[in-house]
C-alpha cells in the first residue's frame, strides 16, 4: 500500500518529468495506464497505437531501471476499458491519498483525472509542465487583454525572452520573418534526391506491441509493415542528429512543396518524439543553432525551423489551454456535411487528396502543408462538420495529441473559431496545389477549371467559399482581392458557379 502515487501519461516520457519522485527516495509509487478506449474514443491509426504503447513500455522499462518502483496496467489487463475507471481501480488498490501529476496534454484525459480524484478524494496535485518553454501562466499573461492573439507577435516575445536568435535586441540576421525565401516549389524537376529520414526496426519490446496492435485493433485504420518511428529517447536523439546534419539546410525554402511519392522530403519527422517528450523542444532547437553556427546552414532553414518549434508548437499549447473547452465546439461558419467516407480509404479521384490521406493512412504522417493545404483546405470549402474532422485528424497521425492537433484543426484549417489567431480562412484553388507539387499532372479534373466534367472541385469550391463569405472577405486587409476576384464575375456566372458546387457537393462520396 502506497499513498503517494505520481501519475505518468503516455505523453510525459521523460525522466525530467515533474512528477518522478526522487530515485531512492522510497515511498512513492509511479502508475502508467494502457488503456484501451483511449485508441477508440478516436478511431486510431495502427501506428499511433503502436508508438504509445512501444513508448510507455521502454519508458517502464527505463524507470524500473533506475530503481522506482511502477505500478504498470497492461491493454490486456483485466480492467474496464475506459482510462478513467482503470485509473480509480489503481487509486483504490494502491491506497492512494495523494496523486501527482504533470499537465496532461489533453483537457478529456485532465477532467478524468480529476473526477477520479474527486470520487476516491484523493488529492489531486498538478504539476507544470517543464517540457516547454512557455508555461500555461506565462502564455495567459502575455494574451491577457489582447483582442487578437497572433503567433509573430508570441514568437518575438519568446525570442526576445529567451535570447533564441538574437543579437541583443535585435533579430539575428537583421529580420524576424524569412519566410519570403521559404515558399518555393520543386518546379519541374522535382525534389531530386533528398536524404531518407532513419527508420528504426522494432526491438523485440516493440515487435511485441505491433503484433498486439495488429491483433486487437485489426479494423483500425493504416498497416504497421513499414513502422520505424523513434520510441526510445537514445532513437530520438538519433533521429534529431539525423534531420540536424542532413536535412535541415533544405528545410526552409522547401517546406511548403509537395511531391507524389515523397511523403517526407526535406522535413524533420520530429512530432512524435517531441510529443511524447522523448525530445525536448530546447535541445532540437540547440541542435539547430548549433548547425548553423558550426556549418553555417542558411539562416532561412534554421530561423524557418525554429519558428516552428519556439514559435508554432508554443503558441498552439498556449490557445488550447486559454480557449479549452470551448474550442472543441467551435463552428463558426455552421457546417454540417459528414466526412466522405474516402478520408479512410484514400480512394478519390482527386490526386491531391488521394496522395495526402493515402500516405496519411498507410504511414501515419503527412507533412504541414498537405494537412492544411489539402486536407484542411478541403474539408473547409466542402464545409465538413469541424467535430468530426478534428476526430479524423486525432486519430490518423502518429503525433497526435489534442493540445497540439485540436488548435491547428478547428483554429488554423478550419477557420472554425472565427480567426481566433489566424488573420484570414487558410483557403486555397487548385492553383496553389499545382504550383506546389506534381499532384495535378496525375490528377483526373484541370486545376484551371471550375465548370463542367473536369472542374477540379478545390477550384470550383474555393470560388464557391469566396462567392458565399464575400461581405466578410472584402472587408478584410487580407482578403479584399480574393472578393475583387469573385466580385468581377457577371450574375450568370455566379448562378453557374454555385449550381456546380451543389453538383459536386452532392456528388462528393464519388469525387
Ligand atoms: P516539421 O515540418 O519538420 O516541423 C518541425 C516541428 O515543428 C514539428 O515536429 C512540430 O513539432 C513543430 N510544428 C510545425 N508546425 C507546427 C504547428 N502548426 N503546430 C505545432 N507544432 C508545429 N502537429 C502535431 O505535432 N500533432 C498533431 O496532431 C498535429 N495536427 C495537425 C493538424 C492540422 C490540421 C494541421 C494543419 C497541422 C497539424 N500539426 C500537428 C502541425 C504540423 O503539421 C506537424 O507538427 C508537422 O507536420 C509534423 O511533421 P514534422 O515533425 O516533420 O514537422
Ligand atoms: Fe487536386 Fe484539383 Fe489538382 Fe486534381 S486538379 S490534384 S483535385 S487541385
Amino acid at each position: 500500500m502506497t499513498a503517494d502515487v505520481r501519475l505518468v501519461l503516455g505523453n510525459q516520457l521523460t525522466l525530467r518529468n515533474p512528477a518522478l519522485p526522487v530515485a531512492g527516495a522510497g515511498g512513492a509509487t509511479v502508475l502508467m495506464i494502457e488503456a484501451p478506449g483511449e485508441s477508440t474514443h478516436v478511431w486510431s491509426h495502427k501506428a499511433r497505437i503502436a508508438v504509445f504503447l512501444a513508448a510507455m513500455r521502454h519508458f517502464h522499462r527505463l524507470l524500473a531501471g533506475e530503481g522506482l518502483l511502477v505500478e504498470y496496467v497492461r491493454l490486456d489487463d483485466d480492467d474496464a476499458p475506459e482510462f478513467q475507471v482503470r485509473l480509480e481501480n489503481a487509486l483504490r488498490r494502491l491506497g492512494a491519498r495523494t496523486l501527482t501529476v504533470a499537465e496532461p496534454g489533453d483537457h478529456r484525459v485532465a477532467e478524468h483525472i480529476r473526477a477520479a480524484c474527486e470520487r476516491l478524494r484523493v488529492l489531486l496535485r498538478v504539476q507544470p509542465d517543464t517540457h516547454f518553454i512557455v508555461s500555461t501562466e506565462e502564455f495567459r499573461a502575455w494574451a491577457g487583454g489582447r483582442a487578437t492573439l497572433r503567433m509573430e507577435h508570441f514568437y518575438r516575445y519568446v525570442r526576445r525572452r529567451t535570447g533564441i536568435l538574437m543579437n541583443g535586441s535585435e533579430p539575428e540576421g537583421g529580420v524576424w520573418n524569412l519566410d519570403g525565401e521559404n515558399r518555393r516549389g520543386f518546379g519541374r524537376q522535382g525534389p531530386g534526391l533528398v536524404p531518407a529520414p532513419p527508420s528504426f526496426v522494432p526491438d523485440a519490446l516493440t515487435a511485441e506491441v505491433l503484433d498486439l496492435v495488429s491483433q486487437r485493433f485489426a479494423d483500425h485504420p493504416g498497416d504497421l509493415a513499414t513502422f520505424g518511428w523513434p520510441v526510445t529517447r537514445e532513437q530520438a536523439l538519433v533521429a534529431l542528429k539525423s534531420f540536424v546534419d542532413d536535412r535541415l539546410a533544405g528545410f526552409g525554402p522547401f517546406q511548403d512543396a509537395m511531391w507524389s511519392r515523397q511523403p517526407h522530403l526535406w522535413h524533420s519527422l520530429l512530432s512524435c518524439a517531441l510529443n511524447l517528450e522523448l525530445l525536448d523542444p530546447r535541445e532540437v532547437i540547440d541542435a539547430a543553432l548549433e548547425a548553423y553556427r558550426r556549418h553555417r546552414l542558411p539562416l532561412a532553414s534554421v530561423e524557418g525551423f525554429v519558428r516552428q518549434i519556439l514559435g508554432w508548437r508554443e503558441f498552439v499549447r498556449g490557445v488550447y489551454w486559454l480557449d479549452m473547452p470551448g474550442l472543441a465546439r467551435a463552428n463558426h461558419y455552421g457546417h454540417d456535411r459528414p466526412l466522405p467516407g474516402w478520408f479512410w480509404t484514400g480512394h478519390t479521384g482527386m490526386n491531391c487528396l488521394r496522395e495526402a490521406i493515402g500516405q496519411t493512412l498507410s504511414l501515419g504522417y503527412a507533412h504541414h502543408i498537405q494537412r492544411l493545404m489539402v486536407i484542411g483546405n478541403f474539408a473547409l470549402l466542402a464545409g465538413l462538420r469541424p467535430q468530426e474532422v478534428s476526430d479524423w485528424f486525432l486519430a490518423v497521425y502518429v503525433d497526435a495529441v489534442e493540445w497540439v492537433e485540436l488548435p491547428n484543426t478547428a483554429g488554423m484549417a478550419l477557420y472554425a473559431n472565427g480567426g481566433r489567431f489566424t488573420s484570414k480562412p487558410y483557403v486555397a484553388s487548385g492553383a496553389y496545389i499545382q504550383r506546389m507539387s506534381d499532384y495535378c499532372g496525375g490528377c483526373r479534373y484541370d486545376p484551371a477549371s471550375r465548370s463542367g466534367a473536369q472542374a477540379c472541385p478545390v477550384t470550383l469550391l474555393y470560388w464557391a467559399f469566396i462567392d458565399r463569405h464575400e461581405s466578410s472577405l472584402s472587408s478584410n486587409p487580407r482578403t479584399t482581392l480574393m472578393a475583387r476576384g469573385v466580385a468581377r464575375l457577371g450574375s450568370g456566372e455566379r448562378r453557374t458557379l454555385r449550381q456546380e458546387a451543389q453538383r459536386v457537393l452532392a456528388t462528393m462520396e464519388t469525387l
